[in-house]
């Protein structure tokens, strides 16, 4: 699916997905067109709203999580933003795991806020009663990270998603660490899956994407009261009915036609195009990762200088049996958290003596990079909310890439010598 899916081109046309860097599509007819602007007829008209290379893409990554529709967003920022604020609105409530990546923590808990939709947050670990507890009469969708960008804490998602279902609300889960190569959590109950495509889908650093991948299962209409944008007439497009007129592409198509127009964080079709050569060695790149990252963390739990390692690839994580159920194979991700005996200032002396490894504010690319959580992603949070995402102070996050472990362990070696 990686290398063939999304795009199956007919007899004479272009074997790779084709970059249609055009902003506007040719009508013969005002009829044509006007029938498209009715939602009357499918077609491109105007690549704010859509465009076919990244649909050709959306939909491969539509066939690796096994939904039934999906769109490509300018970032995970924007996905995860769309996702939620497609069935979210004034007065709306979110249940949001509180381990999950600063930037979606500041998204729900800062913007969301100031457009009147509240959060409680729950701790990934919280009992089915207390996430019982957490919903409210207007609660409108759940949200988690399957691995928690920077805490790696591993959701139970089949727990989350009964608690969601149990108060007939979705449950969105950002699948952005794990990929669909090691896990798939529509298979174990949620309703709509995001991801930062920046990441492992990419793998390369070479653009910012996000996607929304709908699993076509939740019954808006059975609670149409709470999703009346999808189950009654939308007037900005004369009357449409969602999950009338679309079925089970009804999630997307309103966050396409809606949310798109009038927000348009849509990706370039150039940069969709580099999504799509990321994703054919998808799950070779995946691999490559979670084995040095396996070999890295067993190096790092066995270093003196280092006091704890956060990866649930090690028996002794708290989090080993949930990926052991969860992940294909129990591999996770190629991103470890860790810290040195010497605390916050020994982390410093640490990277800044790293040469293979780069310093940089990303993670799930080809190359070895590191951060520091408190210092760089989640320096807008004060020491209790860093302790509720999971991030202590003197924490390191490493990406481990593709290149020979054998060369990422030696410069973690001598990095650690002067730390
Ligand atoms: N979700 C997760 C799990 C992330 O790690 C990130 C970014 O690091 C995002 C969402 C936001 O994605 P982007 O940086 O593509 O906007």
């Amino acid at each position: 699916k990686c290398v063939q899916a999304g795009y199956t081109p007919s007899n004479g046309e272009p074997r790779q997905i084709p970059i249609i860097q055009s902003t506007t599509f040719k009508y013969d007819t005002s009829e044509d067109m006007g029938k498209l602007f009715d939602l009357e007829a499918s077609g491109y008209f105007y690549t704010r709203l859509q465009n076919p290379t990244n649909d050709h893409v959306a939909a491969k990554i539509a066939a690796l999580e096994g939904g039934t529709a999906a769109m490509l967003t300018s970032s995970g920022q924007a996905a995860n933003f769309f996702a939620l604020f497609n069935i979210c609105e004034c007065g709306s409530h979110i249940v949001a795991s509180s381990s999950i990546y600063g930037g979606t923590f500041n998204l729900i808990s800062v913007t969301f806020k100031k457009m009147g939709i509240d959060v409680t947050f729950v701790s990934p670990d919280a009992s089915e009663e207390e996430l019982n507890a957490a919903f409210k009469h207007n609660t409108r969708a759940m949200f988690g990270e399957t691995i928690a960008n920077p805490a790696l804490t591993v959701l139970d998602i089949e727990k989350f998603a009964k608690a969601a279902h149990a108060h007939n609300v979705p449950l969105i889960v950002d699948n952005t660490f794990a990929t669909p190569v090691n896990c798939k959590p529509f298979e174990w109950g949620a309703d709509i899956v995001t991801h930062s495509t920046t990441k492992y889908m990419d793998g390369h650093a070479m653009q910012v994407g996000g996607a929304i991948i709908d699993s076509g299962k939740f019954d808006w209409d059975a609670y149409g009261h709470k999703y009346h944008g999808l189950t009654e007439p939308d007037e900005s497009y004369h009357g449409v009915v969602y999950t009338k007129q679309f079925g089970k592409k009804a999630y997307i198509t309103k966050a396409t036609t809606q949310l798109m127009r009038d927000l348009g964080s849509i990706p370039s079709p150039e940069n969709c195009f580099l999504l799509n050569l990321g994703l054919e060695t998808l799950p070779l790149r995946v691999e490559r990762h979670c084995e040095n990252a396996q070999k890295v963390a067993e190096f790092l739990d066995a270093h003196e200088k280092v006091s704890h390692v956060i990866y649930a690839g090690l028996p002794n994580d708290k989090y080993h049996e949930l990926a052991q159920k969860y992940m294909d194979k129990g591999r996770t991700c190629g991103v470890i958290s860790f810290e040195l005996t010497g605390g916050r200032d020994a982390a410093v002396r640490f990277m800044d003596g790293l040469k293979l490894a780069n310093i940089a504010t990303h993670v799930a690319a080809s190359k070895t990079m590191v951060l520091h959580p408190a210092s760089h992603t989640h320096r807008q949070m004060n020491d209790e909310q860093l302790r509720e995402a999971g991030v202590s102070p003197g924490m390191i996050r490493l990406s481990v890439g593709i290149e020979s472990a054998k060369d990422i362990i030696n410069d973690l070696k001598e990095a650690l010598e002067n730390a």
